[in-house]
């Protein structure tokens, strides 16, 4: 008979991290590193590599290069981290024989299906409970078998909870499963090799279109426009292109709004539209397109077709890029909790970065939840995802501390750390080397300032984020 994991007292306590990106890897990574004994964290992702998604428009348009946004989660837990935030670790948590030093955090290759109370549960059997010393780093497993488990754990009338070995207990909970991206980004891709694969078929529908139609002009619109623009129509960057593409294209951008980016300044609009039509984009701002569904767009893939706005201009295209819409991956959170999403879908937080449960009477005050899927009342981006996993760092510490026997808090109320929203920053690439950015100063600087730039490297610094989780950059099929 499996033994219930959650019922079971554990040796090691779990800081279960759901999600491995911008957010939750940043509060993986700091935690493993700061924990004391007895403690550790469980970083748990679907994906077998950390996804760099800054890069995918880039990658997306240009060949060559979609192996480097993926970066293998192999060293996670012994990269040389940025320092942790200025307030951790108390002079006592640096002492090597009090730490873990992260040698018995783990990353889990799953999907998460489910959350309970003291519990999560993934996608397939991981060979181990999850639960005490004797756990041992998680195997790969093959996605295929893991969808043949799936099929048969169905057939068999079972549910996850028929194995504990699914079940993995937790002391706190980081949920940071991000949001549902739009079209041209979204991928069942959960391994390198399928990540690289979806990339490279984009880049051919897009080498092979004559016509493009963009649809939505927020920054991943405007990437993908200018990116486009400058490879195919920009005679400089001839050398990038593959052989046998369509060279110049008809490239449309459609706005409903009649400005660029409306929470930045007046002069990052006027760079954009600069840009876009240097680039020969035809930019077509205040405009509704009733588009296609999904089943009507793909029964005409690449025919030339024609789309009149409501205003009556005839926009005609081959293909089509839906660069709209965005939605929270909230929805496991929302089984367990109900009270804590928002009338969007995102889960509504505290200024700690615990759930706000509102009136429900679950146990949640051991539940962070950090990054795009939280409404923190701040724009959605990776920096402000960091600077949340900053706050939950300090408070999940903060709460372990004053239950560790000798520490100078032993027995204390936790003291919480709270976040502050910071005025929105936005860096948006305007092709192959050009961006513009609004940025602050300083973090604690009052007024952002613009920066334009013109020599930025096309494949935009990516070797960084592979330094940065330990990673050498020697063999990029890793
Ligand atoms: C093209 C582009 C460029 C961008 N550029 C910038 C930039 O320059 N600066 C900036 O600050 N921001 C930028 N952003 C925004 C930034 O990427 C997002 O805000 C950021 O990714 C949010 O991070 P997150 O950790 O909250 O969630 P996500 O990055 O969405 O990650 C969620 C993680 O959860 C995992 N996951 C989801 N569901 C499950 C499940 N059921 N089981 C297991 N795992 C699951 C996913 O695999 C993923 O790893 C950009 C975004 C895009 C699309």
């Amino acid at each position: 008979m499996p033994s219930s994991a959650s019922s079971r007292p554990s040796p090691i306590k779990n800081v279960v991290v759901l999600g491995g990106s911008y957010a939750g890897g940043r509060a993986a990574e700091v935690l493993s590193k700061v924990l004391p004994e007895g403690y550790r964290v469980v970083l748990v992702d679907r994906q077998s590599h950390f996804n760099h998604l800054y890069l995918f428009p880039r990658v997306g348009v240009v060949p060559g290069h979609a192996n480097k946004v993926f970066v293998p989660f192999t060293n996670f837990f012994n990269s040389p981290a940025l320092p942790p935030p200025a307030t951790l670790p108390p002079p006592s948590l640096t002492d090597p024989k009090t730490t873990i030093k992260g040698l018995k955090s783990t990353y889990v290759h799953a999907g998460v299906t489910k959350i309970g109370e003291g519990f999560i549960e993934v996608d397939k059997d991981l060979g181990v409970e999850v639960t005490g010393e004797e756990a041992e780093p998680v195997e790969e497993v093959d996605e295929e078998e893991v969808a043949k488990l799936g099929e048969k754990l169905e057939n068999l009338g079972m549910t996850e909870e028929g194995s504990s070995r699914r079940r993995i207990p937790y002391e706190f909970l980081v949920y940071a499963l991000g949001c549902k991206l739009p079209p041209p980004l979204v991928t069942p891709a959960r391994t390198k090799k399928a990540g690289v694969a979806h990339l490279e078929a984009q880049t051919k529908r897009i080498a092979e279109a004559s016509s493009i139609l963009i649809a939505g002009a927020g920054a991943l619109g405007i990437q993908y426009a200018s990116d486009i623009a400058d490879l195919y129509n920009n005679p400089e960057n001839a050398e990038h292109r593959p052989e046998g593409c369509v060279s110049p294209k008809k490239i449309t951008i459609v706005h409903s709004r009649d400005r660029f980016l409306p929470l930045y300044k007046q002069e990052v609009h006027d760079e954009v539209y600069d840009r876009l039509t240097k680039l020969g984009v035809d930019v077509v701002l205040g405009e509704r397109l009733a588009l296609p569904s999904v089943e009507e767009e793909l029964k005409v893939l690449n025919q030339t077709r024609t789309i009149t706005t409501k205003a009556g201009k005839e926009i005609e295209y081959d293909l089509l890029m839906r660069c709209t819409g965005q939605s929270p991956n909230s929805a496991l959170l929302g089984e367990f909790i109900p009270e804590a999403l928002n009338e969007w879908g995102f889960v509504k937080v505290q200024s700690t970065t615990q759930v706000d449960a509102g009136e429900s009477t679950r146990k949640t005050d051991n539940i962070y939840v950090v990054g795009d899927v939280a409404d923190a009342n701040v724009i959605k981006a990776g920096h402000t995802g960091w600077n949340q996993a900053e706050i939950t760092i300090q408070n999940i510490m903060s709460s372990v501390m004053c239950n560790v026997k000798g520490s100078d808090t032993e027995g204390q109320e936790p003291t919480m750390a709270h976040y502050k929203p910071s005025p929105p920053q936005i860096k948006v690439t305007l092709g192959l080397r050009n961006s513009c950015s609004e940025l602050l100063p300083e973090m604690d600087a009052k007024e952002t300032i613009i920066a334009k730039k013109d020599d930025g490297p096309i494949d935009n610094y990516w070797s960084l984020i592979w330094s940065r989780m330990g990673i050498s950059t020697e063999d990029l099929t890793v």
